[in-house]
């Protein structure tokens, strides 16, 4: 999904970043600082932490700041008074920052919400560093048509892809035989299956390896992250389901693989640092340097592998079979899962019953072709109305189906 390189050869790059208050804005804005000739921010936005956001565009001198918020409009403008940056809030006022003339827009809000921001982006025939995996799981046929139609440009940012777009030889796409999504298992990967049930918010996000924010720590904990990002490559790469193998690796070293008709094997390995794929579709397609943790093989050791455990984690069947039913599946799964993971962290429904609430809605809703954008942001709204009702039944303690665990 690449064009060419961002911007012009000589000068800073304008970049706009998307969510930058969250974990990926926030390593994003970190390497930005240290290379303060590199970067102009046009816009920064975020969705409710005001006052961060105020503070990072002065510290950075972005022209313009949104809160998603719009009942944080008075906060924002008095935080940036006398700073001469711009103020705006609500979601109209996210979309037309995206749209602003940047060479680069870091897509890095979570879920679903991002997904009209990230279009207008693509509309502008910019280039897209794509953090945010939920957009293309739910409108990828649809995005990648106004990529093309655009002229725009995707560089992954989640580290599997991003690795794998580094060792991807796609001059010569029969030549490769599968891509290995690799995956740390999560902090549950060694836990009794019949203590799933019992996990709590703070055990879930507490991951051994990465530290990011709380929906992608619970969709690690499920592996429901991995199932995310098998559709993600899928759409990336243009790869079908059957050439995308999942293979669980503990120590997060090697970020992800591509096997070659050959039986060679390229991989792409680092810590566990979100700043190193930051930084390579930042300065793509050159490199920059990386203030991250250099690999001491001595020190790490050992490279372990096990096969994921499909009881342990029915997420990765439901993404599986969704990727391969297509039409409205994908866009069903990924707004069920929001809502159920948000139910998990506001301890209204159990661990198990993510997964749970996700399957039952799948099920109660009839897969079709999606013709249209809207027709995905119907599919989306009505995913999410089906799976709060399943939420709201668990959580005054009535039975559901089961799904492999419980
Ligand atoms: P986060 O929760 O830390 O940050 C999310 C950002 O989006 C924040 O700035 C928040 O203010 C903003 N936001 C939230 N809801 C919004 C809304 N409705 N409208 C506008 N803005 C909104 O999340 P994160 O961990 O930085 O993840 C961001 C995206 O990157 C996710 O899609 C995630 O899957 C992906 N990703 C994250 C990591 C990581 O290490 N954190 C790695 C790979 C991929
Ligand atoms: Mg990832």
């Amino acid at each position: 999904m690449t064009q060419g390189a961002p911007g012009s050869a000589e000068g800073p790059k304008k970049l706009t970043i998307l969510g930058s208050t969250g974990s990926i804005g926030c390593s994003t804005l970190d390497l930005v600082k240290r290379n303060p000739d590199d970067y102009r921010v046009v816009a920064l936005t975020a969705g409710r932490r005001v006052q961060e956001l105020a503070a990072q565009a002065k510290e950075v001198g972005a022209a313009l700041a949104v809160i998603a918020d719009e009942s944080l409009y008075g906060e924002l403008k008095e935080a940036l008074s006398g700073s001469g940056i711009e103020a705006a809030a609500g979601g109209a006022a996210v979309d037309d920052a995206a749209a602003r003339p940047a060479d680069m827009v870091m897509a890095a809000i979570v879920g679903a919400a991002g997904l009209p921001p990230t279009l207008a982006a693509i509309r502008q025939g910019t280039t897209i560093l794509l953090a945010n995996k939920e957009t293309l799981v739910c409108a990828g046929d649809f995005m990648s048509a106004e990529l093309s139609a655009h002229g725009a440009t995707l560089l992954p940012v989640d580290s599997e892809h991003n690795a794998i777009f580094q060792v991807l030889e796609d001059s010569q796409p029969d030549a490769i035989e599968k891509i290995i999504l690799t995956a740390s298992g999560g902090p549950l990967r060694t836990r009794e299956l019949h203590e799933m049930r019992d996990v709590t918010p703070a055990q879930a996000i507490a991951h051994p390896n990465w530290d990011m924010g709380a929906k992608i720590s619970v969709d690690s904990a499920t592996m429901m992250n991995k199932g995310l990002e098998l559709i993600e490559a899928h759409y990336l790469f243009n790869m079908p389901s059957e050439q995308i193998d999942i293979l669980v690796h503990p120590q997060s070293v090697i970020h992800s693989m591509v096997a070659y008709v050959d039986g060679s094997v390229l991989a792409q390995l680092g810590s566990p640092d979100m700043r190193t794929p930051i930084a390579y579709s930042l300065a793509w397609p050159k490199r920059m340097k990386a203030p991250v943790e250099r690999l001491d093989f001595a020190k790490v050791r050992e490279l372990t592998f096990e096969d994921p455990d499909p009881k342990r984690f029915p997420a990765l069947r439901l993404t599986r079979t969704a990727l391969e039913d297509g039409g409205s599946a994908p866009t069903i799964l990924n707004a069920a899962n929001e809502i159920a993971v948000d139910a998990f962290l506001n301890e209204r429904i159990r661990f198990t019953e993510i997964a749970e609430t996700v399957e039952e809605t799948l099920q109660s809703i009839d897969p079709q072709q999606l013709d249209s954008l809207d027709a995905v942001f119907e599919t989306d709204r009505l995913a999410r109305e089906v799976s709060a009702d399943v939420v709201a039944r668990f959580e005054s303690g009535g039975a559901a189906k089961k799904v492999g665990v419980g």
